[in-house]
């Protein structure tokens, strides 16, 4: 499944290829994604003007100005969705669900063998539906801050590794992202949220920070199918440090890495280096 990294990476290849582009027609060959693609997009979108791609959480979210007013095309590319940019496009793929043709010529496929993505319009100036309120801040925003953490740990027994991984509490830390950020904030898995001082939460901010960057330079990718704006494969990985690596030594002090299942997840740590 594409994670936060993939995506950032998609909306940074998309972005200047679409945004000030006109829509000239949009076409969906078959729109039994999670959710229905509305019926109504290709009317909704003919002549709509793409402002922006921004994204929230793994959603990206193309805003548009549209004849009817202003709105934003939210899209979630589920287990096997991508997109792809094409100055001269090849004939429609198996599985090319949605087509958007632009005023350049460029055309903006969408791809998704197990149909889990969806595709929906939010009508309004500021994009606003139950999959979006609700989310914790963004990892990047000021708002994800060592105090902060602090307000949504205290007194919690959970273990750190499931709050860090609530979208709630801040959005877009994976297994693999919540395993690599404890470990170089030297913080065990299991340990319950409130018992994290607080100079180990502002390590582990930094952390989450340091390695969703380090993700997003490489154009990070957990998904064999990701493929990037440009149609490249995007399957760039970290170099782990404990993700996947049980049994081996640990890089920094040779200890074996230990896995603990925590909330049905595997859960790799060192358990010299992650003392508690
Ligand atoms: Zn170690």
């Amino acid at each position: 499944m594409p994670e936060l990294p993939e995506v950032e990476t998609i909306r940074r290849g998309i972005e200047p290829r679409v945004a000030g582009r006109r829509i000239l027609s949009v076409r969906v060959y078959d729109g039994r994604l999670r959710w229905p693609v509305p019926l109504t997009l290709p009317s909704l979108l003919a002549d709509a003007r793409i402002v922006a791609v921004e994204r929230r959480s793994k959603y990206l979210l193309f805003r548009a100005i549209t004849t009817a007013g202003p709105g934003t095309l939210l899209l979630h590319l589920g287990m096997t969705g991508s997109l792809r940019v094409f100055t001269n496009a090849p004939a429609r793929r198996r599985h090319d669900h949605v087509e958007f043709s632009l005023d350049d010529g460029t055309l903006v496929r969408y791809h998704d063998p197990r149909r889990f993505g969806s595709m929906l319009w939010l009508p309004g100036p500021a994009p606003s539906h139950p999959l979006l309120d609700g989310l914790g801040p963004e990892p990047f925003d000021a708002a994800f801050d060592a105090g902060y953490l602090r307000t949504r740990t205290r007194g919690r027994r959970t273990a750190i590794k499931v709050v860090l991984m609530d979208n709630r509490v801040v959005v877009g830390v994976g297994n693999i992202y919540a395993a690599e950020s404890l470990f170089r904030a030297a913080v065990r898995p299991a340990t319950p949220a409130g018992r994290v001082s607080r100079a180990r939460l502002a390590a582990l901010v930094d952390a989450v920070r340091q390695v969703l960057a380090e993700a997003i330079e490489k154009g990070g990718s957990t998904l064999r199918d990701f493929v990037d704006a440009e149609g490249a494969a995007g399957h760039f990985q970290l170099d782990y440090r404990v993700y996947g690596r049980e049994g081996e030594p640990c890089r920094v002090c040779g200890t074996p890495i230990r896995n603990r299942r925590l909330g049905q997840r595997s859960s790799c740590y060192c358990p010299a280096c992650q003392p508690r």
